[in-house]
């Protein structure tokens, strides 16, 4: 095995045993990074090398080439201008180079004095005075040159590269690395050569100087395709597991009641025929629901499109069977909207709907808790307070979760315990309106059953998105008179409630007021996330009832409001709000069929023009009201690791694929997770350990 080069300096602290209470700072900064067990450690890998396999000759170099050259110091000297630095000449014997150091030790002045032979490595520079080079790395030129290529990992500025490298190196001789793929698995991955595990990670972390740098550097080397490949079928794996493992849990079947049902009569009082879209993802979802097993189902369906009936009707087969059911929503308005139009629907029906909310009165959320337990509530619509300890259920059959996104693992994994009996679990539906683009629903959400709900309601009319500069505001404001003087109603959404040293965004309190100045004799609400909840209340109370003109809001109304009679929404300091956000936010408006408009407006501060994302955000948001487009946009812009960061806390993302470029190694994980579960169940699950190590519980949530 090639041997890596000696680094410069190498850090006391790693041959030294440490005592087991005090950790140095590398050693933590080393857990930090989740680089604990020797498997962790060889599967960090390089994110670039250096060549430091060859030496250049000065003469046949070129400009802006990072390279490694040696020679003897002919001249040093301390300069003082423009600062003080140190002037080393190299010369190689086909031309000299200045070294030029602006920190330095005298250490360093004495391993460079006159005379001495060097090895200097850094990015080469021409000019009027000959070759330079900034800040190169130097060593002795004694000792051969490695044969290797020499990595350099991903670190933290309190993690050495020099202490990460030697870590490194010992965890991969350490690790156990015999191979998992199976030889009929691995055929299948068409790679040459294939490579076991143990020489495809070898190589990586010292590629002999022969490979082409670039296939290493953008991953399509075999080995890095070994790897990725890998690393999706261990994603795969675990989530089939946990696939599977449902499938061996029990849930209560509920069944379509047939005449006189909740169900029927929800359908028969209904003041809208259900689209096709509803009925369809309706009837997945009973055809799930009366099953034995417990049903785990994302239903996607653009804003506005009606996924809160469907929720509704959900509900009700469940209660029908005789079994209790729980929708939790992230914030206390949505929550609030929800319940009124559940009560709505339902308690003419007979049902009780009990609410929950962290806000509430101690007297009420007793009462309410011993309906639940009682079981006299057959639906529970509330916040997180849903899922506190002393909500005891009586009999829980269905979990629904609106904008699943925003709740972490933790929290789904506290609804399904809610049941009484531990073998039991409840069926869960998670609603979004932030559709998954489908790469990543195959390889994220592969455990989940997915629904989509892709046609909005009948008679809704396309909304018009303007991008406007912020100089125009006064044309918007008359624009807003216009839509007041037909009995419309409109939204005004701020980023942020008050001043911040470091933005400086007009704030939701200065544009209420200005509104309030310019549209005298209109009732102008403000709504912002740190008012008290009752007086939040009171004033969606009013806007939904009609008799407040505008609403200025910061973005607690970013889900779920639904007010058809509101027609445009004006979005200021559009550029500081991410894309999906300003789909929902847009969302708001066209629910009637009056025509609607979405107003962007931006500013660019100080800056001559707006910043390259926040453009291509702003022109995405004018060119498409497409959730399904809109989010596909969102996952170029942004990449798969921010896009899922945002939805899904604590998820271990992929280190090492990239699921637009590596689509055909995620076919392939997909296809071969069945295989390997089916035949070589040992060899699956030395596979998801090794990989995943104890972060598979998050991936089953
Ligand atoms: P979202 O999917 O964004 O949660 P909602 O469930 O809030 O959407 O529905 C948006 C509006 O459309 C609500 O006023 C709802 O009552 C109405 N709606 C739902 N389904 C239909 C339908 N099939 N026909 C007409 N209106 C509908
Ligand atoms: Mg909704």
């Amino acid at each position: 095995m090639p041997r890596a080069p000696k680094a410069v300096q190498t850090p006391a602290a790693a041959d030294k045993k440490a005592a087991p209470a005090a950790k140095s700072a590398p050693q933590k900064a080393l857990e930090k990074l989740n680089l604990r067990r020797d498997i962790d450690l060889a599967l960090h890998l390089p994110l670039r090398y250096e060549d430091e396999t060859r030496i250049v000759k000065l003469a046949e170099a070129r400009e802006g080439d990072t390279a490694q050259i040696e020679g003897e110091v002919t001249a040093q000297e301390v300069a003082y201008r423009p600062r003080r630095q140190l002037l080393v000449t190299l010369n190689d014997g086909t031309d000299s180079c200045v070294l030029r150091f602006f920190n330095f030790y005298p250490s360093q002045q004495k391993a460079l004095a006159v005379g001495t032979r060097v090895r200097a490595r850094g990015e080469l520079r021409g000019g009027f005075l000959g070759w330079t080079m900034m800040h190169p790395h130097t060593r002795s030129a004694s000792g051969e040159l490695p044969t290797a290529l020499t990595p350099v990992y991903p670190t933290t500025a309190a993690l050495p590269q020099a202490y990460l490298r030697k870590a490194v190196l010992a965890g991969l001789k350490r690790a156990e690395l015999s191979d998992t793929l199976p030889p009929e698995v691995a055929a299948t991955l068409k790679l040459r050569p294939l490579w076991t595990l143990k020489q495809a990670l070898e190589f990586l972390h010292h590629p002999t100087p022969d490979v082409s740098l670039a296939h290493l550097e953008d991953h399509t080397h075999p080995a890095w395709q070994r790897l990725k490949a890998e690393e999706l079928l261990a994603q795969q794996l675990s989530q089939l597991q946990s696939r599977r493992e449902r499938e061996h849990l029990r849930a209560p079947v509920l069944r379509v009641n047939g005449t006189g049902s909740l169900h029927e009569r929800l359908l028969a009082a209904l003041p809208f025929e259900l689209t096709a879209a509803q009925r369809r993802v309706c009837s997945e979802i009973a055809s799930d629901l009366a099953q034995s097993k417990p049903m785990h189902r994302l239903l996607q369906g653009d804003v506005g499109s009606g996924k809160t009936v469907v929720a509704a009707l959900a509900a009700t087969i469940c209660m029908d069977a005789g079994w209790q059911c729980a929708l939790m929503a992230p914030t206390e308005i949505l929550a609030d909207q929800h319940f009124r139009k559940l009560v709505g629907w339902l308690e003419p029906l007979g049902v009780r709907v009990a609410w929950l909310t962290g806000s509430q009165k101690k007297k009420e959320r007793t009462a309410m808790l011993e309906l639940i337990a009682r079981g006299e509530a057959g639906l529970v619509v509330g916040t997180h307070a849903v899922i506190q300890e002393q909500v005891q259920f009586r009999n829980l059959a269905l979990a629904i979760i609106d904008e699943q996104h925003r709740f972490g693992v933790a929290q789904r994994l506290a609804l399904r315990s809610k049941t009484q009996d531990e073998a039991v679990e409840p069926h869960m539906l998670m609603m979004t309106a932030t559709p998954i683009p489908r790469t990543l629903a195959m390889s994220y959400y592969a455990d989940l059953d997915v629904s989509t709900i892709d046609e909005l309601p009948p008679g809704r009319s396309p909304i018009v998105t303007k991008v406007v500069s912020e100089q125009r505001r006064d044309e918007v404001i008359q624009r807003i008179r216009g839509q007041l003087e037909q009995g419309r109603q409109v939204y005004w959404v701020c980023p942020l409630i008050e001043e911040s040293e470091a933005l400086d965004l007009t704030n939701a309190t200065e544009t209420h007021a200005e509104l309030s100045a310019a549209l005298p004799g209109v009732l102008v609400g403000l709504l912002h996330s740190r008012m008290p909840v009752a007086e939040k209340k009171a004033v969606m109370s009013l806007f939904v009832g009609g008799q407040m003109g505008v609403l200025v809001s910061t973005t607690v109304i970013e889900v779920g409001v639904d007010v058809p009679n509101a027609t445009l929404m004006v979005i200021e300091h559009a550029e500081r709000f991410g894309l999906s956000q300003l789909h929902q936010l847009r969302g708001r408006v066209g629910r009637g069929a009056a025509a609607s408009a979405c107003v962007l407006l931006y500013s660019t501060g100080d800056a001559p023009r707006l910043g390259e994302t926040a453009r291509e955000r702003l022109k995405a948001m004018a060119e498409t009201s497409d959730g399904f487009e809109i989010a596909r946009r969102d996952l170029d812009i942004r990449g798969p690791g921010e896009f899922l960061g945002a939805r899904q806390s604590g998820a271990a993302l992929l280190r090492f694929a990239d699921l637009t470029e590596d689509s055909h190694l995620l076919a392939w994980a997909r296809e071969a997770a069945p295989l390997m579960l089916d035949r070589h169940p040992a060899l699956a699950e030395r596979h998801v350990a090794r990989w995943l190590g104890s972060r598979t519980d998050y991936l089953k949530a």
